[in-house]
């Protein structure tokens, strides 16, 4: 027997928690048993809204601990010295499924991080590919509303998927990623993980530099073919929280090494490739991976939807010694996941356990949903700044240096030296051959029912980053 009291949520104790209350032995139930009434009414409100894209997630809290002295190229605290070590949370996903969703599906994986810094929390909101489909914020609804139902069948459409990505070259990338082993992970262990977008980095001389970030996993990575991938998803839809927790759970933690590759300010207009064009890598023969650190996962919340379905993650959470880049997809997204999470969670979602900083948080926002904590600054007059009564205050030695931009207001066509054909080219080119007809295979499984005018029209991209992969393509299909 629990020594423990049940209580209303008002903390009263509750007489009984088994049978409702009634006149008379066979009813009626009255409305007086507001205890009923109060256990339908919190069941009714126990779904939030699922995320738009990632709703399926699995995810952990675990440290992240600094190996390799970067701070010429960042004030960021969090690599101030060697050894030293950051709690953080991870939240890996699927991007069109929904909460219900298998994990064994081919689909791009999220790669989300919040590092819970001394001097604020930094998120890394990216994927286990390297690139995106679109390079513009422009398109990102409807490049979503491709992966998403369509409105009348209420199926996920092959036709729109390949009819947006035939009409968008610069996804050929993604895709070939998409498309090739790294689409189906075997777990969220056995992949890595990259920022995507390119940031800055600024030290405390004022120089900036152009950074990215990768995440690799030291499990190896690991895949299923589509067949494989059947098998598992016809015995457990959960395979990926079972081998997460799993690990977890049996002391197996999962790391992955840190690394970051670094562009001069100035080498940015020298490239043949646009260096903050989503599309695009930055080659490592170019720009080598820098050793930063390791993260380990190694501890599953008490109560998932707390920290993972709770957790607000949004490249708009940045510290000190990192900063943005003119990145265009980047740009709309600093927006519009902070946005997301304001109607998802509520107005003060930063304020819930997964999502509040270590540090202190003393700012000026007033009132709404959830404004369950003290007023920050502890000054009970200071609710406007300036103000004459203590309140908190700026502090500029957070103020990124001047970012150095030029050029005229327009809607620009993003074309760099190599153009949208050559990365997927030489991603496919540093296939085996297995790995060749696994892609091959992969594709025409996905364009099944697809009519031939847009099947034609994709497969002059596969043409243009290679002729074998388009005519590896075209074999599958039986073209
Ligand atoms: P490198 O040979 O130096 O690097 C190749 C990279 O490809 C490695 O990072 C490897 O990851 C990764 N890789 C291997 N198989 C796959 C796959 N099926 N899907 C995605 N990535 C894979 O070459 P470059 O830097 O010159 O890049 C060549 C191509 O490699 C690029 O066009 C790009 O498509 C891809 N790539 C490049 C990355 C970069 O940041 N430069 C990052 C990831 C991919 P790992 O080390 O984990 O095995």
């Amino acid at each position: 027997m629990s020594s423990k009291k049940l209580t209303t949520s008002a903390g009263a104790p509750v007489p009984n928690n088994q049978k409702s209350l009634t006149a008379g032995n066979r009813g009626p139930v009255l409305l007086q048993d507001y205890q009923l009434i109060e256990k339908l009414a919190h069941q009714n409100r126990e779904r939030i809204p699922e995320r738009v894209v990632h709703a399926k997630g699995w995810g952990a809290l675990g440290t992240f601990t600094v190996t390799n002295d970067i701070s010429k190229y960042t004030k960021a605290r969090i690599f101030s010295e060697v050894g030293k070590q950051t709690k953080m949370l991870a939240r890996f996903s699927t991007v069109a499924g929904e909460l219900g969703a298998a994990d064994a599906e081919r689909d791009v994986r999220g790669f989300a991080l919040k590092f819970y810094t001394e001097e604020g929390n930094w998120d890394v909101v990216g994927n286990n590919t390297p690139v995106f489909f679109v390079r513009d914020g422009y398109k990102f609804p409807d490049f979503i509303r491709t992966q998403k139902r369509h409105p009348k069948t209420n199926m996920r459409s092959a036709i729109a998927m390949w009819d947006f990505w035939s009409l968008t070259p610069e996804s050929l990338h993604q895709v070939t990623i998409l498309m090739s082993d790294r689409g189906i992970p075997k777990s969220p262990m056995h992949m890595n993980g990259y920022g995507s977008h390119t940031y800055s980095f600024w030290n405390n001389e004022g120089a900036r530099y152009w950074v990215k970030f990768h995440f690799k996993t030291q499990q190896g990575h690991e895949f299923l073919t589509n067949e494989e991938a059947s098998k598992v998803i016809g015995e457990t839809r959960e395979s990926y929280q079972e081998q997460l927790f799993g690990a977890i759970e049996d002391g197996k933690y999962p790391k992955w090494k840190v690394q970051v590759q670094i562009m001069l300010e100035e080498d940015a207009t020298k490239t043949p490739y646009n260096p903050f064009d989503i599309t695009r890598v930055w080659p490592h023969a170019d720009y080598p991976l820098i050793e930063v650190g390791e993260m380990e996962l190694n501890t599953n919340p008490e109560n998932y939807f707390q920290y993972i379905e709770n957790a607000a993650f949004s490249p708009s959470n940045i510290v000190p010694g990192i900063a943005f880049s003119p990145d265009k997809l980047l740009q709309a997204r600093i927006f519009s996941y902070a946005d997301a999470h304001r109607y998802r969670l509520g107005t003060h979602y930063e304020a819930l356990p997964a999502n509040a900083p270590v540090s202190e948080m003393n700012h000026y926002h007033k009132d709404g949903a959830m404004r369950f904590f003290e007023n920050g600054s502890g000054v009970i007059d200071a609710y406007y700044e300036p103000n004459s009564f203590g309140g908190p205050v700026e502090d500029s030695s957070a103020q990124e240096p001047p970012m150095k931009i030029d050029g005229d207001i327009t809607r620009y066509e993003d074309q760099d030296v190599i153009g949208d054909f050559k990365q997927p080219g030489d991603l496919f080119r540093m296939f085996n051959d297995e790995q060749k007809e696994r892609l091959f295979s992969n594709i025409a499984a996905a364009m099944s029912g697809v009519p031939m005018e847009i099947v034609e029209r994709q497969l002059k991209h596969f043409d243009a980053a290679d002729p074998a992969y388009g005519a590896g393509v075209r074999k599958a299909l039986g073209i």
